[in-house]
């Protein structure tokens, strides 16, 4: 049965996302984009975000693993999905048999998806990955001459693309800059073998910050969901696209001196009205967020959160918010309760706020404006 009157819920403007796509393309105007679409679109629905993204026309949805290729293709994509990291020996039969693009940082890899695609009699492209800095995948600067010589033996592989990634694109200008540079080496030693129709470096940080001559794809995530990880112009023309709600399930009267939530560390200084809302960290509402200043928007009224969250449940004061009673719709995440606020009062990144929203809240999609 459809969960008509869920609990908690994400709701993604689809159409903001499609707007911020706009605005990565203007960002990076000679290039092609990968849509970054892992981790269920950073939380907010992989389906809906890749059937609206689609009509874009990326170059590719940026994936993490083929269980998230394969949610792509079910989703009746033309866009094909690309796989942004090295992938286990167990996923690579299906990848070579797919058609999805992906990577190898080497010999290993490259032999293993060769055997793969001759056996298919086929011709597998491959993005060739150098580690220019992020120590995570990649054939190192050194090795590449090598790996390219070893690539002209293997005929059923093609270097259809060059790429790195960048550590430290909204923190360090200087490694940057100098990582650019050696990204720009390493493609004109590939380019003296193969023609790599795809090279890309950036990120959203990347792409927002820097200009990279040699690089004609980039590979946008955060940015397409409204948040800018640097500052810059572009930031403030992007639309916020998720709002998280959450269902009030209880209103009650505490008296001064009762406790709120585990480890009794909130005790109501006065009397309170106490909301308890339906929604915790098992939802990927931060047990972080304990103690923190955290607010619900509660009919037009932003309460404090009290205590510690729970796992399904946490507790808003909602003395200032006359009329709150059980079935309203708290607000925890919106336009005017940024991710970037939570991530700080959760002391960790927006990235890790939105990718951790979890199944158990049901995805819809609207329009905010
Ligand atoms: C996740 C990821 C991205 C997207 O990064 P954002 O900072 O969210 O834009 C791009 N490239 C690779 C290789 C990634 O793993």
């Amino acid at each position: 049965m459809q969960d008509c009157s869920p609990r908690a819920i994400v709701e993604a403007d689809v159409d903001a996302i499609a707007h911020n796509f706009h605005l990565a393309q203007q960002a990076a105007p000679d290039c092609r984009i990968i849509a970054v679409v892992k981790a269920n679109a950073y939380g907010h629905g992989l389906e809906q975000v890749v059937r609206r993204l689609d009509v874009e026309h990326p170059a590719f949805f940026g994936v993490a693993n083929a269980a998230e290729a394969r949610q792509v293709q079910a989703a009746g994509c033309s866009t094909r999905p690309f796989l942004l990291g090295p992938n286990p020996p167990t996923e690579r039969a299906e990848i070579a048999a797919s058609g999805w693009g992906f990577t190898i940082s080497s010999i290993e890899e490259a032999d293993h998806f060769a055997s793969l695609a001759a056996d298919a009699q086929r011709v597998l492209p491959v993005h060739l990955a150098v580690d220019t800095g992020m120590g995570r995948e990649g054939f190192l600067p050194i090795e590449l001459s090598e790996a390219l010589a070893h690539l002209q033996g293997l005929p059923s592989l093609r270097v259809d693309g060059v790429m790195s990634h960048m550590p430290v694109a909204d923190e360090d200008e200087v490694f940057s800059r100098a990582q650019a540079e050696l990204f720009e080496q390493c493609v004109r030693e590939v380019a003296l073998h193969a023609k790599p129709r795809y090279v890309h470096l950036a990120a959203s940080a990347g792409l927002l910050r820097y200009k990279i001559p040699c690089a004609n794809t980039v590979r946008p995530g955060l940015m397409l969901y409204g948040i800018a990880p640097v500052h810059c112009a572009w930031g403030k023309q992007l639309r916020p696209t998720l709002r998280l709600r959450a269902a009030v399930t209880l209103v009650r009267s505490l008296p001064a001196g009762h406790s709120i939530s585990y480890g009794c560390c909130y005790v109501a200084p006065h009397s309170l009205r106490v909301a308890t809302i339906g929604i915790g960290y098992a939802d990927g509402w931060r047990r972080h967020l304990s103690g923190k200043r955290a607010h619900a928007l509660i009919r037009g009224q932003l309460c404090p959160l009290l205590g510690r969250v729970t796992m399904d449940q946490v507790m808003a004061d909602v003395s200032a918010a006359p009329g709150v009673q059980a079935g309203d719709m708290a607000e925890l995440i919106g336009p005017s309760l940024s991710v970037e606020q939570l991530a700080m009062q959760a002391n960790t990144i927006p990235w890790d706020i939105l990718t951790g929203l979890g199944p158990r809240l049901t995805r819809v999609s609207c329009s905010f404006s």
